[in-house]
């Protein structure tokens, strides 16, 4: 293909397909290496600060310097996918999990959207190549959004979109092809504000944009595999804690999703305490088969019950 056949509007026109797709917020930036970043994980990384997750120490250069993740990479384009629910877990005798493992597993649903956006563009332009991204990959997807001017990085070292908050899910094109570049990064709008740092239960952002991954019920609660060394008190906590998300003021601009398999299903709508201390492996395995809690594993999520139910 000749390029005077590429749209001169090809950005404009990916953008407005991914809005189009649902995705709440979609941005470029070109797809250079993320030096700051690098240096901001180096420092993270050798502070222990990543626990167990020792596949952050590998393909740190694929992960700082996107060509050499994607062949001919130019640009990488961001895209923002709503998760924020109408209706929460009912809170009344009941344990929590985060929001965003409310309905289906988001790497299915956002992968499927990427998918189409990806195709769209080659439609476009059939010669581009390039790879989607949701989480997959050793890709520093909120650098990348910050980069593409779609939020800025709070000190709860969530991306917050100035005017939609911070309950998104992340995804990115690489793409083979130098597309405009239109957004200018988000400034910094946390302020003298440190909610998230006073609110968190476990003291695990110990400086702003500073998260010491041992400390987090998230990370304890999901991407851990070992039996919990400290007492820490979960605050019924069971798989992921939102609680630096909810304190947030700049999440008073989150609207409902849009997305109907991310909605709670009436099983674990109407599950209450005793329900998931009784839970079974092949209860488990049913109600969240396509659900990101699968990641703990049933032996995860009944460990984590457990440690709750301690504190009950
Ligand atoms: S997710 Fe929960 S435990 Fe982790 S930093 Fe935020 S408030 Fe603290
Ligand atoms: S709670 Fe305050 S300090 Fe924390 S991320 Fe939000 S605005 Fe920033």
């Amino acid at each position: 293909m000749n390029l005077a056949d590429i749209p001169e509007n090809l950005s404009e026109l990916i953008v407005n397909k991914a809005l189009e797709l649902g995705f709440s917020a979609c941005g470029i930036s070109e797809a250079g290496h993320l030096s700051k970043d690098a240096g901001f994980m180096e420092e993270w990384l050798s502070l222990g600060f990543h626990a167990d997750m020792h596949y952050l120490e590998m393909n740190k250069e694929k992960r700082y310097n996107p060509k050499l993740l994607v062949d001919n990479a130019w640009s990488v384009v961001s895209v923002l996918y709503n998760y924020f629910p109408e209706e929460q877990l009912p809170s009344a005798d009941n344990y929590k999990i985060s929001k965003y493992a409310y309905g289906t597993d988001y790497h299915i649903v956002i992968k499927d959207k990427l998918q189409i956006l990806f195709q769209f563009t080659k439609t476009c332009f059939p010669d581009l190549t390039g790879r989607i991204f949701t989480d997959s990959a050793p890709v520093l997807d909120r650098a990348w959004a910050e980069k593409s001017g779609l939020g800025f990085i709070g000190k709860n070292t969530c991306l917050i979109h100035p005017r939609k908050g911070s309950f998104h899910f992340i995804g990115h094109l690489i793409v083979s092809y130098p597309l405009t570049v239109k957004t200018a990064p988000v400034t910094d709008y946390c302020g003298t504000c440190r909610r998230c740092i006073d609110a968190c239960p476990t003291g695990a952002l110990v400086a702003p944009h500073k998260l010491d991954a041992r400390k987090c019920i998230s990370y304890l609660t999901i991407e851990n595999k070992k039996p919990f060394m400290q007492d820490f008190d979960f605050n019924d906590w069971i798989f992921g804690c939102d609680i630096c998300q909810d304190v947030c003021p700049w999440n008073r601009f989150s609207t409902t999703h849009n997305e109907a398999r991310f909605r709670l299903s009436d099983e674990i709508k109407n599950m209450r305490k005793v329900d998931w201390e009784s839970l079974t492996e092949d209860s488990f395995n049913r109600i969240f088969k396509d659900s990101a809690v699968k990641r703990t594993k049933f032996s995860g999520l009944t460990r984590n019950i457990e440690a709750a139910k301690k504190k009950d």
